[in-house]
């Protein structure tokens, strides 16, 4: 699954332009009013923003890995939230059904995501399951043709805009692992399914996560991914591999704008009667960034371009979203030292992406999980 390359370079240039024009002036209205404006998304719809990874027979753009974190990386030029509004339907909240779907699920839903009428949610963290995601415990009981789920899930990322959510339940209350999980896809409006509050987050104002409760939810059989139990668990680590790489590219965007930014401040500020870009330690802060954003693009590309070839990426995707993740964090760290005072204070925005740039690190997977997966497969490879 690929666009053609001039489609591809049309989607960059304008998705360039709509970045540079409509949202970067945009950015500190969304965070002052923790949403992003009607208007905004509705223009997002119309540039296909919402179907970029999904194939062309369900209504999206259809773009292969590759494409896709070129895409990642011009969308990471301007404030996360943008990214997140419309990452759900291109990621976690999509790709299980692309993945695993049945065909009736596929020509179900994919449409209506790709278009953005309706937006998707990935429901798999609890209050006790995190890291630890196969120890969930959100039950889902079968009766008659009807499944019952009852349980709570937290932090699901869109999940108050959300009509349709990938539920991770255990379905086989025997087997406490990951063979026990089945994924389901719950519209919203289900009688027994019910959105929390808003959580208050530490950045990314503007896309909103809450809990998502299920109280005797009943849920039709069919409705079960792919048709099949106990594949749920699967289905969910392989959506994450895919979502780990696109989100190390929209690290490197925000790390790629954000040295921008900091180079402009640097050759226009002056101090001790001269541009602070000329001081040697300003410099240094400059050319790590660089060196250390440009490694992770590198690493981005191939890791993406291997994915395409058919092999198994799972190393190399948790190798990027570390890398990357952590990279960007020390790139927004030596932001706002390289503004000084400047870099605290919120009319200049930046102090606004170091808090943003720090859920990287956290979700779809820790840095420390990341680290776990890429020594557990080193030594299953040795072995
Ligand atoms: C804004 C936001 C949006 C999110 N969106 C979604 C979503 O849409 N869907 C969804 O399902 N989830 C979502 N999450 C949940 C996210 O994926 C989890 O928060 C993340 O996986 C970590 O789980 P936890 O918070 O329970 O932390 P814990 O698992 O409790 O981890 C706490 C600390 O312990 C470390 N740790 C845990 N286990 C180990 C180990 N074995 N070895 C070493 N260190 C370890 C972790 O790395 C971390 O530093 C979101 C979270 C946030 C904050």
């Amino acid at each position: 699954m690929a666009c053609d390359d001039d489609t591809l370079a049309q989607l960059l240039s304008t998705l360039d332009r709509f970045v540079k024009e409509r949202l970067v002036p945009n950015e500190h209205r969304v965070a002052d009013e923790d949403a992003i404006p009607p208007e905004l998304v509705a223009e997002m719809r119309g540039l296909g923003l919402f179907g970029l990874s999904t194939p062309v027979e369900y209504g999206g753009i259809g773009l292969n890995m590759s494409q896709e974190v070129q895409v990642a990386f011009v969308l990471g030029q301007t404030s996360p939230a943008f990214r997140s509004l419309i990452g759900t339907n291109n990621g976690i909240g999509s790709q299980g059904i692309v993945l695993d779907g049945t065909e009736e699920q596929k020509k179900k839903y994919l449409p209506r995501l790709a278009s953005g009428d309706i937006v998707g949610a990935f429901a798999l963290t609890e209050p006790n399951a995190g890291s630890d995601a196969s120890a969930l415990s959100t039950s889902a009981r079968l009766d008659g043709d009807v499944y019952v789920l009852n349980g709570t899930k937290r932090f699901i990322t869109n999940a108050p805009e959300a009509g349709l959510f990938t539920v991770m339940a255990r379905t086989n209350s025997e087997d406490k692992g990951a063979g026990g999980i089945s994924a389901f896809l719950v519209e919203a409006g289900t009688p027994g399914l019910h959105i929390g509050p808003h959580d208050r987050k530490m950045g990314q104002k503007g896309t909103h996560t809450a809990d998502v409760l299920f109280e005797d939810c009943r849920v039709p059989a069919s409705q079960l991914l792919g048709g099949r139990e106990g594949q749920g668990f699967k289905t969910a680590m392989k959506v994450l591999d895919r979502g780990r790489l696109h989100i190390a590219a929209v690290c490197v965007g925000v790390a790629e704008r954000l040295i921008r930014e900091s180079l402009r401040y640097a050759m226009e500020r002056q101090q001790f009667g001269k541009p602070i870009a000329e001081f040697q330690l300003i410099q240094a802060m400059l050319a790590d960034s660089r060196t250390e954003a440009y490694a992770a693009r590198c690493m981005v590309l191939d890791a993406a371009r291997r994915r395409d070839d058919g092999q198994n990426v799972s190393t190399e995707a948790s190798c990027c979203k570390l890398f990357a993740s952590e990279m960007v964090g020390r790139v927004a760290d030596r932001a706002v030292q390289i503004f000084g005072g400047a870099g605290y204070i919120a009319d200049y925005g930046i102090e606004r992406f170091y808090r943003d740039v720090r859920l990287f690190r956290l979700y779809e997977g820790t840095s420390q999980i990341q680290q776990l997966v890429i020594a557990r497969n080193m030594m299953r490879e040795y072995a």
